[in-house]
């Protein structure tokens, strides 16, 4: 009888044990009372340093201001790189990855993602005048790109003759480009934009080529956590039915901003 006794309140210790770890996201979130986003602080547009403030602002940070307020939490911005971000993710020391990520199915090995919340493409950024026009004319040559991304990885599988520098942000591959170690930058068209926005000389450079791959970005959310991810779209879905993703949307890209380009897609709703 004692020896059951004691069994049982083994047993019930090892289960006390055990529930903070099975407590998901959420309500590790919901405790802390913060909300830990990882974003580019490197992409125009999407995750960037405003001069003035200091702080980084963004597409991408307007969407985990707008989970952080759907949760009722305060929202802390961790800055994460294209090859940082899943590790990071994975190893807990962010909550939800916010930053030009594609939802790749290899990706999700590691991480799980929401619905896609932005659709871009892949493509070329040039000097004006370089003759170069395409993928095709990238044979023999070098392009610069980022390191962790789809971009390096893609450009080398449609030209396979190229040889591809990578860079660990997009700016300095930019860099690249105008000191002429590469002929051409190769990322998500949005982000090309975003780079030729910010520059002195705008008018030196254009984004060129068909569509070298399509890129719908997900929020990466921590691996088989779906009561978190349940939330995330959730949040998403209500931006978009509120007008606040519009809102977002038309300040970083409207016709009035930077980049203008137009919303040409419904986010996914569930009726
Ligand atoms: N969207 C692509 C990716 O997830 C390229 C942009 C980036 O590096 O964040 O890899």
């Amino acid at each position: 009888m004692k020896k059951l006794a004691l069994m049982l309140t083994m047993f019930c210790l090892i289960l006390a044990m055990a529930i903070p770890a099975l407590a998901g996201r959420l309500e590790e979130i919901e405790k802390r009372g913060t909300l830990i986003c990882g974003v580019k602080d490197t992409v125009p547009q999407f995750g960037m340093v405003d001069e003035k403030t200091k702080q980084i602002v963004g597409f991408d940070v307007d969407m985990c201001k707008i989970i952080a307020d759907k949760l009722g939490v305060k929202l802390e911005l961790k800055p994460v790189t294209s090859a940082t971000r899943i590790p990071m993710l994975a190893q807990g020391q962010v909550d939800l990855v916010a930053a030009t990520m594609t939802h790749k199915k290899e990706r999700e090995e590691q991480i799980d993602f929401s619905i896609t919340y932005f659709n871009a493409s892949q493509k070329l950024l040039v000097k004006k005048g370089s003759g170069i026009k395409s993928v095709a004319d990238l044979k023999g040559k070098k392009v610069a790109s980022v390191k962790g991304s789809t971009s390096e990885k893609n450009v080398k599988a449609a030209q396979p003759d190229c040889t591809v520098i990578s860079f660990e942000n997009y700016p300095e591959a930019f860099l690249a480009l105008k000191q002429g170690k590469a002929v051409a930058a190769t990322t998500d068209d949005v982000i090309l934009a975003g780079l030729i926005g910010a520059d002195d000389n705008p008018d030196e450079w254009e984004i060129v080529g068909e569509p070298i791959s399509a890129e719908p970005y997900g929020l990466g959310v921590p691996e088989n956590d779906s009561d978190f991810r349940d939330a995330v779209n959730v949040a998403l879905m209500d931006a978009w039915e509120s007008g606040a993703f519009q809102k977002a949307y038309d300040k970083w890209f409207g016709p009035k901003s930077k980049t203008p380009l137009p919303l040409t897609w419904t986010l996914e709703l569930w009726p």
